[in-house]
């Protein structure tokens, strides 16, 4: 047997790290020994029952994992292989990875990029991958380096690596938070500028003067309607998260009279090909060196009391849990 956190039912909400048999894993072809997995902000909505991730019971939460496998039975993968998988509902209808075994479907898998370890594919995670993702989109429809670009929820896991891969890429960063004493932190990762959540959320004309090129909003509700008005032209937003809240009340100006861009960014269902691009690119644009400041490491034991920190939007970057810990 081996360790897993496990949401045994949704009402009434119950979870619990406990022991648990092979045989309660799903059917897949490739038995994996998971090292490292991660915490989202969707994990903390599964872990906390705060919202209505899980699907199936019971079931180990998270969203992501890496690790390495034991047995297979895909000629695409042998005992040994290092690999990686984020999404595809794992942690929500499928097994998830806070558990130190999972048994997964082949094609969902992901080979580890070479010259990346597996804890700093845990450090990226889901949240690095969503925003590769937002930053592709953001490219395949123009951004210049004529402009500013925004990241709001900067300080969070998809924010903090957004942050770093724009900067690395040579785009300016502004970087919107409401921690100002994650400045200096944001700056570290290549933020230019900070821009408090305030200015954002407040109430905004249907068009203010013309400052993003392009901007990944982490946080959607208020901000994203005080995202919209300050594109500049041809700008585009990949609105990518809503840890502000769901809702928007905007006007259809920023779209018609300045052409700007509404991206939708899904990673979870995001196909395979672009998959392996995005981690590609993550591979070789991503300053690896800015993965240690941004990442903590906990064992499993620490994740319940970090799911509820991270809804409250008290944790900075990355929290990678070590299964083996
Ligand atoms: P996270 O680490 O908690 O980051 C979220 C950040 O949003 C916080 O650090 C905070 O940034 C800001 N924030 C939190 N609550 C807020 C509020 N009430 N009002 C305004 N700002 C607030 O979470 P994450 O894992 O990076 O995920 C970020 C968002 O992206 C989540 O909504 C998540 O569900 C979504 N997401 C979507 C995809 C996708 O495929 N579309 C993939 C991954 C994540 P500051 O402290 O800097 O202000």
């Amino acid at each position: 047997s081996f360790k897993a956190l496990v949401v045994e039912s949704g009402d009434p909400y119950q979870a619990g790290i406990r022991q648990v048999e092979e045989e309660e894993l799903p059917q897949g072809e490739v038995l994996i020994d998971v090292a490292y997995s991660s915490l989202n902000y969707k994990d903390g909505l599964a872990i906390t029952g705060a919202g209505k991730v899980i699907r199936s019971f019971p079931l180990a939460p998270g969203i992501d994992l890496a690790g390495t496998v034991r047995e297979s039975a895909s000629p695409q993968y042998s005992p040994g292989d290092p690999v990686l998988l984020t999404g595809w509902g794992t942690g929500e209808i499928h097994w998830g990875g806070l558990s130190q075994r999972n048994r997964v479907r082949a094609e969902w898998l992901v080979p580890l990029p070479q010259g990346i370890s597996l804890w700093q594919a845990m450090a990226i995670g889901t949240a690095g991958f969503t925003a590769m993702l937002s930053v592709m989109a953001l490219e395949e429809h123009g951004l210049s380096r004529e402009h500013e670009t925004l990241v709001t929820g900067a300080a969070g896991g998809v924010g903090s690596l957004a942050v770093a891969l724009l900067a690395r890429l040579g785009y300016r960063v502004v970087a919107s938070t409401g921690r100002a004493q994650e400045a200096e932190y944001l700056r570290s990762l290549g933020a230019g500028e900070i821009l408090e959540r305030a200015v954002l959320s407040a109430p905004a004309k249907p068009l203010e003067s013309e400052r993003f090129g392009g901007a990944v909003d982490t946080v959607g509700g208020a901000i994203l309607a005080g995202v919209l008005p300050r594109m500049a032209r041809g700008g585009s937003v990949a609105a990518c998260g809503n840890a502000g809240g769901a809702r928007f009340e905007t006007t259809v100006f920023p779209f018609i009279l300045r052409g700007v861009n509404l991206l939708g960014i899904d990673s979870n269902f995001c196909p395979q090909p672009r998959r392996a691009l995005a981690w590609q690119r993550l591979a070789r644009d991503l300053p690896l060196n800015l993965l240690d400041s941004m990442t903590q490491t906990v064992p499993l034991e620490a994740v319940p009391q970090l799911a509820q920190q991270i809804l409250q939007g008290q944790v900075r970057g990355r929290v990678v849990v070590d299964l083996q810990a």
